[in-house]
């Protein structure tokens, strides 16, 4: 069946991502969460949430900052902090999607001896800049195809224009409602 891929940054919020969790659920789709280490280690219990729902959780990082303006030890620092964060909450990663999609020339060096393949995305909501879900939705609607993978944010990650992720859980159960009418699956990237 045609696949889409949901993709969700910068998590876990205890109070928003157990609703967009509850959308996800209702509309029989899997996932992929790429949340802030620190974030996911203080609530191990929305991590447990989001494992139970069959949903992906891949590296995202420690600190929020672009590796273009960091050094590879930095990278290597924050990888193996976040890592071991991840760690405790009981995840493995084997995906990582950088923070703002963000690459140096070091980015696949470290990768690499952590196991882990970097992915992107084919479809940028813009959520952070707070636009209403309908909005997000004309416009990312040609992108939501089979193969496509599509960013979003279940919580406010620095740069956000926005106090909440309403709109992201909207827009979520509109793609849900679309994915139907348009025969995809909405599934973990692969
Ligand atoms: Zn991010």
């Amino acid at each position: 069946m045609p696949r889409l891929a949901l993709t969700f940054d910068d998590g876990p919020n205890p109070e928003w991502t157990p609703r967009l969790l509850d959308v996800l659920a209702d509309a029989g789709a899997r996932a992929t969460f790429f949340p802030i280490a620190w974030r996911a280690a203080a609530h191990p219990e929305v991590i447990s949430q989001i494992i139970d729902g069959g949903h992906v959780i891949g590296l995202h990082c420690d600190e929020h900052a672009r590796h273009s303006q960091r050094s590879i030890e930095w990278g290597r620092r924050d990888t193996a902090r976040a890592l071991e964060l991840l760690e405790s909450v009981g995840v493995r990663p084997a995906l990582w999607r950088t923070p703002w999609g963000d690459t140096a020339t070091w980015s696949d060096q470290v990768a690499r001896e952590n196991g882990l393949r970097i992915i992107c995305w084919t479809v940028d909501t813009h959520d952070w800049r707070g636009d209403a879900a309908a909005d997000m939705f004309r416009a990312t609607r040609d992108g939501l195809r089979d193969g496509a993978i599509v960013l979003a944010h279940d919580w406010i990650g620095p740069g956000a224009r926005r106090t909440d992720v309403r709109e992201t859980i909207a827009y979520t159960r509109l793609v849900a409602e679309h994915a139907i009418e348009a025969g995809l699956e909405l599934g973990n990237v692969e």
